[in-house]
C-alpha cells in the first residue's frame, strides 16, 4: 500500500518504545474538508494530531510516527489504561461527521484501513478488544467515529470483537428494561471486562458510557438507557474479552 507522508510537527519529542503501544483508537475528523483536517492535524496551533489519515479514496497519510506520541485521544480511559495517548496509535478517517454532515464510510477507505489494522496487530500484539473508537474511551466528551462505523465487518477479519448473538433473538429483547439491581450490576461489571471505564454514580456519567456503548455494538437504538438486549450483547462480549483474543 503506498502511504503518503505529512508530516505533523505535534508530538512528543521523546520517543516510546514498541512495548507500550496497546491500543487503536479509530476517529472520524468530523470537518467540512480532507483538506481542512490535514491542515489541522498538522498545525501547531492546534493540539491534535494522529498517526495516520485515511481520505476517502482510500488514501494513507502518515502524520506521526508509531513511536513517537500524537495527540489525539485526550482525557480518556480504557481497561486499565488512563489518557491514552502514550499507549495508542491514532488512526483518522476522512467524514464530516455528526455536525457537518455524517456519511457512511468508504470502501475503500475500509480497506485501508484493514490492512494497517493488520500490520499494526502483527508488529505491536494488538489484542481484539483493544481495537476502539474514540467515543469507547472518552464517552463524556466524543461521539465519533459514530454509528455508522462498521464494527462488525470488521470483527470478522479480526479486527475489533463483536458478539456472537443472533440478531433477530437479539431483537426481541430490546426496550426490555433492566429491572433487578443484580441485572443492572452485571451489566455494568460486563461493561468494565469490556474496557470501559464506567461511573455508575453520576447518572449523567454512566448514561453516556451507555449511548457510546450502543453506538458501537447496538447501534438501532442509542438512546442511553441499557435493556435486556444490551444486556446480552455485553455479557457475550465481556466472556469474549475476558478470555482475551
Ligand atoms: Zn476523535
Amino acid at each position: 500500500m503506498k502511504i503518503g507522508n505529512f508530516y505533523s510537527p505535534k508530538f512528543n519529542r521523546k520517543k516510546r518504545s514498541k512495548n507500550l503501544i496497546k491500543i487503536i483508537i479509530i476517529h472520524y475528523t468530523g470537518m467540512q474538508s480532507e483538506r481542512e483536517s490535514i491542515i489541522r492535524l498538522c498545525n501547531p496551533k492546534f493540539k491534535v494530531s494522529s498517526h495516520f489519515l485515511i481520505n476517502q479514496n482510500g488514501k494513507v497519510y502518515r502524520l506521526v510516527q508509531d513511536n513517537r506520541i500524537a495527540w489525539h485521544a485526550g482525557k480518556s480511559c480504557w481497561g486499565k489504561y488512563k489518557n491514552l495517548n502514550k499507549n495508542s496509535i491514532g488512526i483518522e478517517l476522512v467524514n464530516k461527521g455528526h455536525r457537518f454532515g455524517y456519511t457512511n464510510f468508504k470502501k475503500k477507505q475500509l480497506l485501508s484501513l484493514t490492512k494497517i489494522c493488520k500490520s499494526l496487530i502483527k508488529k505491536y500484539k494488538i489484542k481484539k478488544k483493544n481495537i476502539i473508537g474514540h467515543s469507547d474511551i472518552a464517552p463524556l466528551r466524543k461521539i465519533d467515529p459514530g454509528e455508522k462505523f462498521p464494527w462488525k465487518q470488521l470483527a470478522k477479519k479480526n479486527i475489533g470483537i463483536w458478539h456472537d448473538r443472533r440478531p433477530s433473538l437479539l431483537r426481541k429483547f430490546r426496550r426490555i428494561k433492566l429491572f433487578t439491581r443484580q441485572d443492572k450490576v452485571k451489566f455494568v461489571k460486563n461493561l468494565n471486562n469490556i474496557g470501559y471505564c464506567v461511573l455508575v454514580k453520576k447518572r449523567f456519567f454512566f448514561a453516556k458510557t451507555v449511548k457510546a456503548f450502543q453506538r458501537h455494538y447496538r447501534k438501532e437504538l442509542i438512546n442511553g438507557l441499557p435493556d435486556k438486549e444490551c444486556l446480552i450483547i455485553a455479557e457475550n462480549l465481556s466472556k469474549k474479552a475476558i478470555k482475551n483474543p
